[in-house]
């Protein structure tokens, strides 16, 4: 079976971006993602903070310039295999997932982060019946309707601005009186008239018959609790990161990130982390384009080391 020098895992910004550098550095290079190329940039409507595209890009068109680009620089891109487990082989990596394995003589892991869930009742039952963790994807199901965005961070006052363009109503629900995200995307949100924030509150059910129809909310001031009638409830609670396969080869923090040097290595050699995965101050496209290249200028010194 074919040893690559590098397998990398997610095709996100961090994973692409791993692909260009290894590529360009003339490493036999791989790179596995459970569905296609982008990672969450394919459910982020616009992105503008990503240096040189000043009038912004949309997240389908950045993660497929980003594919372009990994793969003129040779990287072979395998889409839909999403991976089951790792395991060292001697110092061979073997990666498994759907459809077979790959072996690589040094992993990146960069696989990412899932969205968090509420775990609250009714969550799971309303999947696609009204629950949505994607604005991009569900957005436009929402036309004259009224929704709820759970959260306070830059993705959902991000979504709510983008589900202004649909819904007639976007309420945004936080747990405490002060948002987190940026300040110029707080401002947007305050200006925009289809936005009524809605603080000092959690959903403690999501209820309906075939569809949302309601959320039950409780003051976390007051405790109090009461109904907001919905037609829809699109979550943004931040990411858990996508670490399960790699769990016995790395450290984390108590949160699951993945710890790494500035190199971005783990506590395994030829094992490297890159993106949300990692522990890190800022997580934001051009931090995971950047981990994704120093992960993959480690793992070419790592292969110049050991093979000479
Ligand atoms: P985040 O920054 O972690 O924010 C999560 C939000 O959800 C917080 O407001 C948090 O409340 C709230 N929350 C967490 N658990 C909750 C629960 N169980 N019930 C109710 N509310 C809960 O996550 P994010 O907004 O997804 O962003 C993730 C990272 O990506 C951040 O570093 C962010 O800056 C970055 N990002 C950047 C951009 C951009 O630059 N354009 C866009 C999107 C995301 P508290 O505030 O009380 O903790």
């Amino acid at each position: 079976m074919e040893i690559y020098d590098v397998v990398i895992v997610g095709a996100g910004p961090a994973g692409l971006s791993a692909g260009i550098y290894a590529g360009r550095s003339n490493l036999k290079t791989v790179i596995l993602d459970q569905m296609m190329p982008g990672g969450q940039l394919l459910i982020t409507e616009q992105i503008e903070n990503y240096p040189g595209f000043f009038d912004g890009i949309t997240g389908f068109e950045l993660s497929e310039k980003m594919r372009q680009h990994a793969e003129k620089f040779g990287a072979v891109i395998e889409n839909g295999k999403p991976v089951s487990s790792v395991d060292l082989d001697g110092d061979i990596f073997v990666v498994k997932c759907e459809g077979g394995e790959f072996k690589g003589k040094s992993l990146i892991w960069a696989a990412g982060s899932v969205p968090r869930k509420l775990n609250v009742p009714g969550e799971a039952e309303f999947v696609g019946r009204g629950v949505s963790y994607c604005a991009v994807c569900d957005g436009a199901f929402f036309r004259d309707r009224t929704v709820a965005v759970i959260g306070g961070g830059d993705s959902a006052l991000e979504e709510a601005l983008y589900l202004t363009k649909f819904a007639s109503k976007v309420y945004l629900v936080h747990r405490r009186d002060k948002f987190r995200a940026v300040k110029i995307i707080q401002d947007r949100v305050f200006k925009n008239e289809k936005i009524e924030p809605i603080y000092n509150k959690v959903v403690t059910s999501i209820n309906g018959k075939d569809f949302v129809e309601s959320l039950t909310l409780k003051d976390t001031v007051t405790g109090e609790t009461s109904e907001l009638a919905v037609d829809g409830v699109f979550i943004f609670i931040g990411n858990e990161p996508n670490v399960s396969p790699v769990i016995h080869l790395v450290d984390t923090t108590d949160q699951g990130f993945i710890i790494t040097d500035e190199e971005m290595a783990t506590k395994t050699p030829g094992l490297f982390a890159a993106g949300d995965v990692r522990h890190k101050p800022l997580k934001q496209v051009v931090t995971a384009a950047a981990d994704g290249a120093v992960a993959a200028m480690s793992a070419a010194k790592y292969l110049e080391e050991k093979e000479g």
